[in-house]
Formats: structure tokens, sequence, C-alpha cells
């Protein structure tokens, strides 16, 4: 295998979905895989969580029905914006819809009908995201109208947070309060609501226990990590990813030489240089030049002179680390968030942005 992998500790992401599950009970939990498990990998985590989730989130169709081809059985939702020639795919593979307009729905059902196979939606209203969905004043128009279709399962409704992990909840109350207002349409139509109602991701489940309904769509929380740095961190989960790689070159260098291209880090002493075959078609930013850390040996050393398309240098000093000598790019002493300040973006981004080119190691403690 490649030197440069990630390890993936399964154990660790089942027992951040149980610490999840224990908050937001009796609520059911949905496991947001998307983008390839925020970069985790799939194909490992999927099948191995399968038994500890209740439903599956993903984003695009394709993503679902990969997972289909993974052999998971469980209830898949495909979370974003749907276009009518792809619903076909959602009756073959079994796939969860998320009905987010009149048109999308009439064509579920036409496609519905005409195959026998009753497509499964959950109803999307928008109470203060502006993305996909129905605004909540335009929910009784759209909750009378599914309730004339015949040959789609409408089982779910649900809402998106847009501000859940601030520590001012304001607007996340706001939403709720519409969503609550969209829930008393079925009672004014002497209608039970669906079956699954659910408005809570990760900063929800740490910030908005009162929106837990029946169920949590839990993502970046899922793998270990907090979003942003004002929700309370008080649910026992941890990172289960480790970014690895090996030391391919180790050099002793002269003061002012310079380093990679656009010689944008000099030498000031005699000192060490070691190569990390890493680079930013893997996932390792270019803009964190400068900034990252890398830890060998146990002791942390920056990151030195442009980081390339496959592998970066770094500034051990006088210290003999040689060729062959582990480096960890992530985990333990460098964190998810660390990545993200360097490269002034969230968690999400650096997660996702882990390439293919990674081969991803997946282990049981
Ligand atoms: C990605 C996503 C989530 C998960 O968000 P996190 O902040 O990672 O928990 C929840 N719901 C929907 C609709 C999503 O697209």
């Amino acid at each position: 295998m490649r030197p440069t992998f990630l390890e993936v500790n399964l154990t660790q992401l089942e027992r951040n979905i149980e610490a999840i599950r224990a908050r937001v009970a009796p609520a059911k939990v949905m496991s947001m895989v998307k983008a390839n498990a925020y970069g985790h990998g799939v194909d490992g985590v999927a099948p191995f969580i399968e038994p500890f989730v209740d439903y599956f989130g993903v984003a695009v169709v394709e993503e679902g029905i990969h997972l289909r081809e993974l052999g998971i059985k469980k209830p898949i939702l495909v979370a974003g914006g749907t276009l009518t020639e792809q619903l076909p795919l959602f009756a073959e593979f079994g796939l969860t819809l998320t009905g987010s307009s009149i048109a999308l729905l009439s064509a579920a059902e036409d496609v519905s009908r005409i195959s026998g196979r009753r497509i499964k939606t959950h109803l999307k209203f928008d109470t203060g995201m502006e993305r996909i969905g129905l605004h909540e004043y335009e929910a009784e128009e759209f909750i009378e109208y599914s309730l004339r279709l015949k040959h789609i399962d409408v089982e779910g409704i649900y809402t998106h947070l847009a501000n859940s992990e601030l520590a001012d909840r304001s607007y996340s109350l706001m939403q709720l309060e519409r969503f609550q207002e969209i829930l008393r349409v079925y009672e004014t139509l002497s209608e039970p609501p669906p079956a699954l109602k659910h408005m809570n991701n990760s900063g929800g489940i740490l910030n908005l226990p009162e929106a837990n309904f029946d169920m949590a769509r839990a993502g970046i929380l899922f793998y270990g990590v907090y979003p942003g740095d004002e929700s309370p961190r008080d649910l026992e989960v941890k990172p289960a990813l480790k970014w690895k790689s090996k030391v391919a070159y180790s050099k002793r260098t002269q003061p002012g030489r310079s380093v990679s291209y656009g010689s944008l880090w000099q030498a000031e002493t005699e000192t060490r240089i070691v190569t990390i075959p890493c680079g930013y078609a893997d996932g390792y930013f270019r803009r964190m030049t400068n900034k990252a850390q890398v830890v060998i040996r146990g002791r942390k050393y920056p990151q030195v002179g442009r980081i390339c398309m496959d592998q970066f240098m770094a500034n051990v000093g006088d210290d003999a680390i040689e060729t062959g000598d582990e480096a960890l790019l992530m985990g333990d002493g460098i964190s998810t968030a660390d990545f993200a300040e360097w490269m002034g973006t969230n968690e999400y981004e650096v997660l996702t942005s882990i390439s293919a080119r990674v081969p991803r190691l997946f282990v049981n403690e």
C-alpha cells in the first residue's frame, strides 16, 4: 500500500454513534455518509456502521446507488436537490426522495404509478436556508397536494438548520418555530403528520435538544469532530481518523538554500529537511504552505517551502530523522481544526478534500 494513507478507526465511529444515540433517544439516528463519508471512505464506513444506525443520508442519488451496490439494506435519504429525470433511480434502488417542490412530487407520483414501485419521500421545508424546499408560508398548499398523491409514500418531513453551531440560538429557535408552524398544518387538516419529523444536524444535536423530533441527522459529530468552536463539547465523541505518511527523503542543507517552488522559505542555519510523499493532489492544501506542522518521532515540526502537488518538505532542525520514519499529518497532536485554521476554512472542507489517491485503511480496536 502507498505509505501515505488514512487510518480510520471503525470502533471509534461506533462509539461516536452510540454517544449520539444516547443523547437524542428516543429519536432515531441518521448517519450522514455523503462525500465519501466525510472523506473517511464510505466503502468501509457504511457497511460497518449499518447495524448501529437507523437511516443513511447522502447528498446525491449516485451516492445512494453506491450504498446499495455496497449491499446496504437500511433506508437511504438523498438530501440534495433532485432533477425529475433522476426519479426512476429512486424507484429502482429504493432510495428516499427529498420532496422539495410540487413539480418533483408530481413527477415522483407518475414514476411510482408507472413503475409500480412506491417512491418513499420526505417533504422538505425551508425555514431559513433559502436552499431547497418550500417556505413555511407555503405549507398548506404543499401538504394538501402531497396528501392527494396515492402512489408515493410520504414517510417524513424535515427542514435544515442554518446556524445550529452558534452559541446564540435565536436563529435556530426561529427555524424551530417555523417548523412547528408547518406541523400544525396537519392538525388543521385533521391529518396525522408523517412518521419521521426531523430537523437537527450536529450543531442541533448539541445546542437544540428540543428539536430532535423523531430522528437526528448526524454528520461531522459522527466522525468525532465538533461543528465550529462555540457548541458545547459535552458529548463523548472523538476523531476516528489519522492521516499518516513516511519520510521519503532526509538531507542536511546549508544556510541560504531555499526550499521548493517560488523559494518561499530559506534555511537560516544548517538544518535537516525531510520530504513527505503527500501534496495538494492528496488534499494536503497548498494554502497551508509554511503554516502546517507534522509529527515525527513524537515531535512537531514546521512544514516549510511551498507544498507541491505530490510532496512537501519539513524542517526537522538537528534531529536525526531518517527515511522511512513515520510522519503523522493529522490525528493525535494535529487536529482537523488545525488544518482548518491553516487553510482558512472549516473542518468539513478539510475532511472532504482528502482525495481519492489516499488509500483508506479501516481498523478495529
Ligand atoms: C450534511 C447534512 C447534515 C449533516 O450536517 P452536520 O453538520 O455534518 O451534522 C444534515 N442534514 C442535511 C440535510 C445535510 O445535508
